[in-house]
């Protein structure tokens, strides 16, 4: 199987990136992943002063896919999410979403089992809930550091990104350029320290593409929900962006009118933020697939004028 260690990363997602290693449709791959502190974090005692914030967020990759071309999606499906024993979260001052609660930064150790499946903070047991929070292919135009979520996918920190979950991105670039990393052990809806429990992983996913099928935004595609991940500047204007954005994908795919497609969102559809911490915030828009199935909605996306 094919295997792309840590040791192969980018900080930003760019039209130029050049592939390391590829894959075939349909094709197993392992990502071997950095914590997004590139491991600068040894234990609860390293001095956040000398953590270096440009090398943060490591993206394993790139993998090129074959065939894959500007127009078509790019699928991920996301097989297993298989964790270090020692997660840390952080806490910055002047970071986050209680930014002023804190005046020295704060390093909490996760001990991580992974038979139990449980996560130990101060004596607590968490279950674990691994996701992926930094996916993303090569972008349109723009040079993104890999902290920036977008179109592109990239820092969505997103906590439904986990074993199960197919992730559909568009592509920009020949070959996509798909890169990972900055895996959670677990993390909450919205992220509000800043950080969810940082671990280094190692994720095996398989690679899909959908030839000539068009969409503006990542797309999730869970056991029983379809989400519609947007960023923007606020958690608003993210709101708005992925209402919109779900509202026109099932009028196309039910073939309602948007007025009913509205009504039929605003009775069904579920916003959930996924973080408010990042430079731009995240709010995914979801619907179950009971209402909006995913084999319909794959032959609207072959229409040349979706969302
Ligand atoms: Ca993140
Ligand atoms: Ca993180």
């Amino acid at each position: 199987m094919l295997v792309l260690s840590a040791e192969n990363y980018v900080y930003q997602f760019e039209p130029g990136m050049k592939g390391v290693a590829e894959a075939r449709p349909g094709e197993k791959v392992i990502f071997e992943t950095k914590d997004c502190f590139a491991g600068q974090v040894e234990s609860e005692n390293t001095s956040c002063a000398a953590i270096d914030s440009d090398h943060v967020n490591p993206a394993t990759g790139p993998l090129s896919v074959a065939g894959a071309e500007k127009g078509d999606l790019l699928g991920v499906s996301i097989e297993n999410i298989e964790l270090a024993s020692r997660a840390f979260s952080v806490v910055i001052p002047g970071k986050g979403a209680l930014h002023d609660k804190v005046d020295e930064p704060l390093i909490r150790a996760v001990e991580i089992d992974n038979v139990r499946r449980t996560g130990t903070f101060k004596n607590i047991s968490l279950p674990l809930k691994p996701m992926i929070g930094v996916i993303g292919v090569a972008t349109e135009s723009d040079s993104i550091p890999t902290g920036t979520p977008g179109k592109h996918g990239g820092n969505m920190d997103t906590r439904d990104i986990t074993s199960g979950a197919t992730l559909w991105l568009p592509v920009f670039q020949r070959g996509a350029m798909l890169a990972l990393g900055d895996c959670h052990a677990l993390m909450g809806d919205g992220e509000i320290g800043c950080s969810g429990a940082e671990v280094e992983a190692r994720v095996t996913v398989s690679v899909d593409i959908l030839k000539g099928s068009a969409f503006s935004w990542p797309l999730l595609v869970t056991a029983e929900e379809m989400m519609v991940i947007v960023s923007a500047e606020t958690i608003d204007q993210a709101a708005a962006t992925a209402s919109d954005v779900m509202v026109a994908l099932a009028a196309k795919t039910l073939d309602l009118d948007l007025k009913d497609a509205l009504i039929l969102c605003s009775l069904t559809m579920d916003l959930r933020i996924s973080q408010i911490v990042d430079p731009l915030k995240t709010v995914r828009a979801v619907l179950p697939l009971n209402i909006l199935p995913w084999e319909r909605v794959k032959s609207a996306l072959k229409c040349a004028d979706v969302v």
